[in-house]
């Protein structure tokens, strides 16, 4: 249950990072998207939203996270 699989596309490692971000056009201020990503892909996808100006935080996942 606490095994996560990287958010990135065709990626299946177990991910130990997790990303919250948000769309400041779609997303209202208090909503949050959460992807989580292996140590191989945790840079990539956060540039990918620091390059759209994206909010973005970056912490270690724990096993107490949700797997959506
Ligand atoms: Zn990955």
């Amino acid at each position: 249950m606490s095994s996560a699989t990287c958010s990135r596309a065709g990626c299946h490692d177990a991910a130990r990072w997790r990303i919250d971000w948000r769309n400041p056009r779609i997303h209202g201020v208090d909503r949050r998207k959460t992807w989580v990503a292996c140590d191989a892909h945790v840079d990539y996808l956060r540039g990918f939203l620091a390059s759209r100006a994206f909010p973005v935080q970056v912490a270690e996942l724990t096993d107490a996270e949700p797997t959506a």
